[in-house]
This record gives structure tokens, sequence and C-alpha cells, in this order.
């Protein structure tokens, strides 16, 4: 038989590593502050691990997250952890571990839907092929392009003085210097005046964007648009839900106009492209159901003139930096990033701290995702988990 008409072989002979073992736990840790946002606010974040123990004895790491609960879409870090345990378990146990598309392809044929727990299982998979080849997971897609992101900073804690102390803050502290406002709670002149009163205050030093999460009718939209723009604030991401509520309000006003929860798929980036619904494209691993579907997402704004921003379901470490190296590599990265998810929790769980620097976050160079767990402060904190302090 030759090479060309070799079967793929889905299961491992000794020399090729399997996966044994598939892990998940729940682990739960405070926010520094009430984050509030249109459709839920947080007090705390639930971040579900995913391990997967292969035979040569490298384990990958993943994560998936939730925006409040089920507030924000049908997934939450709960129905994750069962669903991995019930379903996607079974169908990757003793598979090849180093086929990463190809075990996805076959995760796929068996669970529909689910895309967050997807992203977690692709994580793992791609940190521990990643250590295994001694390469980077943004070796792995493809290579970087860029060594540091920059990271914008959510302004949420819902009071104008409070906003405005923090911002001065991250400036100070050369952090943050492009801030994300969450909007879309309140009444909508009261937002605008919030808006406005932080855009006057910090002037050219900072950028100012708004993201509605879809709170907004087509006509609040359009009166809030145009008072957006009028007071300074340069994009306003997902104001309505509809994508051709989106495309009907594009151009219309001189601010940037981006999707994000529109964006669930590359079919649906297509049609958003399609339509002309956006301006710029949320990318987010977990939306998308994992890095290869939002490295498709990615090529799909390139092709059609859309801008790029690199997005956060509010993940722990594990999944920024699983984010981190897939913005890494794109082409264009007009908008930056808000791989802020770590910076809002109280509490580490990596054996060293994320490297927030010059308002970036630096991409690490280890094999893999280059980060590892701190296992004792993850079983501090593990829900039902063992009730004893850290080691440090
Ligand atoms: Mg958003």
């Amino acid at each position: 038989m030759n090479q060309s008409s070799a079967p793929f072989r889905a299961t491992g002979t000794a020399s090729t590593p399997t996966i044994q073992r598939v892990e998940t736990l729940l682990v739960d840790l405070p926010t520094i502050r009430p984050h509030k946002l249109s459709v839920a606010t947080m007090n705390g974040q639930t971040l579900m691990l995913v391990k997967i123990h292969c035979s040569d004895g490298i384990t990958g790491i993943g994560e998936g997250t939730t925006i409040g609960g089920l507030a924000y879409g049908g997934e939450s870090p709960e129905s994750m952890k069962v669903n991995i345990d019930t379903y996607f378990a079974p169908a990757m146990r003793d598979q090849d571990a180093t086929q990463v598309q190809a075990l996805m392809a076959r995760i796929g044929k068996m669970v529909k839907e689910n895309r967050f727990a997807k992203s977690a299982v692709e994580t793992a998979l791609l940190d521990a092929q990643g250590k295994r080849l001694g390469l980077p997971v943004s070796e792995l897609l493809g290579g970087r392009r860029r060594d540091s992101l920059p990271v914008a900073w959510t302004l949420a804690s819902g009071d104008i003085a409070r906003d405005i102390a923090e911002a001065e803050e991250m400036l100070a502290r050369r952090r943050h210097r492009i801030f994300k406002l969450k909007i879309g709670a309140k009444e909508i002149r009261e937002d605008i005046a919030h808006v406005a009163a932080i855009k006057a205050t910090l002037g050219d030093r900072a950028a100012v964007r708004v993201d509605v999460n879809m709170a907004w009718s087509e006509q609040d939209a359009a009166f809030g648009m145009a008072a957006l723009a009028d007071a300074g604030c340069e994009l306003v991401e997902q104001p309505v839900a509809s994508a051709a509520a989106l495309a009907r309000l594009m151009r219309r006003f001189p601010l940037a106009l981006m999707a994000d929860e529109s964006l669930t798929s590359p079919e649906s980036a297509f049609e958003i492209a399609r339509v002309q619904g956006a301006d710029v494209f949320a990318i987010k691993i977990e939306q998308n159901g994992g890095l290869f579907n939002a490295q498709r997402t990615a090529a799909i704004a390139d092709a059609a003139g859309i801008g790029l921003y690199g997005g956060t379901m509010l993940e722990g470490g594990v999944g920024t930096i699983a984010s981190a190296h897939l913005f890494a590599t794109f082409a264009n990265l007009q908008w930056g990033t808000e791989l802020f998810g770590p910076l809002l929790l109280t509490e580490e769980i990596l054996s060293a701290p994320l490297d927030y620097k010059d308002f970036a976050l630096t991409v690490p160079a280890g094999p893999g995702l280059g980060i590892a767990l701190d296992d004792d402060r993850v079983a501090f904190f593990a829900r039902d988990g063992l009730n004893r302090r850290p080691a440090s």
C-alpha cells in the first residue's frame, strides 16, 4: 500500500500518542468588582478547565467560560463539564492525540453545537501537541506575526466617577489606553451622558468604545450612534441583535460598527460580510467553536475588507492565552484585543502570572500554550474541591 492511499489511522499504535483520559473541573473565582453588562452583572467567574491526558505522558489544558452563566448564550460552565464528561470523552478515548483537526471533526459528527466546550477541548489538544513538538500553539496555527497584543480594558462599574478613576489608574500604570464601556442597561440618554463624561475627561489620552450587547432597538441605535459619534466614541459593538439591522446602520455615522454576538461561526461571518453588516469583527475562540474556526472567520473578514478585533468571553489565563496565540497569527489586527479577563479576577491559578505591560499582553514563547496551572491553587478554588489553603 503506498503512502497516498493509506487510510487515516484514527486509533493509535504503540508509537502513536493516544488520548487516555479527559478530566474536567469547575473553578469559581471572585472578580475585583461587579462587572455590569446589559445581559448580567457578574460578581465572579466560573472557569471550566479541561485536562487531556495522553499516553506519552503529556497533558494539554483548555478552558471554557461564559458571561453570566446562561445569560449570554446556550452553554454554561456546568453544561460544558457534563457534556464533555458524557459525550466528548468517550469519542476521544484511545484516539490519535496528534491529529487535532481530524479529532475535532470526529467530535463534531457526534456532538452538535456546544461551541464553547469544543473550543476548550481543541485548546487542550493544541496545547498537548505543541508541548509534544516543542512549538508554541501560534506556530501550530501557521506562525505568529507579533509577540504582544494591545489590550483594551472594560469600564463596567456602572458609576461615572469610579469608571474615570479606574481609567486614570490604568493610564498611569501603562496597562490600558483603550477603554470599552458596557452600556444598554440604562436609559439611552443616561448611557450616552456617561460615555461623553468619560471621553471628555480622558480626551486624546485614550480611545473610548462602547458595547451595547444587543440591548438597543434599531431606532435607539440610530439615535445612539449619532450621539456617541458626537461624544468622540470611535466604535460601537453589537448595538442591535439582527444582521439585517446592523447592515442598515452601517456607514450612516462617523464611528465603526462591530459585530460580536452575531458571529457564531464562519458561516455567520460570511453572511454578515455578504450583507455588509459590520466594519469590524470581534473574534472569539469560544463563540466560533474553537481556534481553527475562529481563524476561518478571520479569513472571511480579511477577504471582505472587514477589520479585526480580538474578543474575550472573560476567560481566565488558559482561555486568554489560547486566544492570544491565535490573534498573534492574524495578518490584520486593526483594533487590538480585549484580552483582560485574568485581570478581572482576584486570584491567580497559573504558576506564573501573565505579562501585561506597556498597554499590551505578551504572547508566551514556550511550547503549547506556554503556561502552567498552579495545581494547589486550582484544587483550592475547585467547586467541591479540597477545603485547604493554597501553598502560597
Ligand atoms: Mg461584546
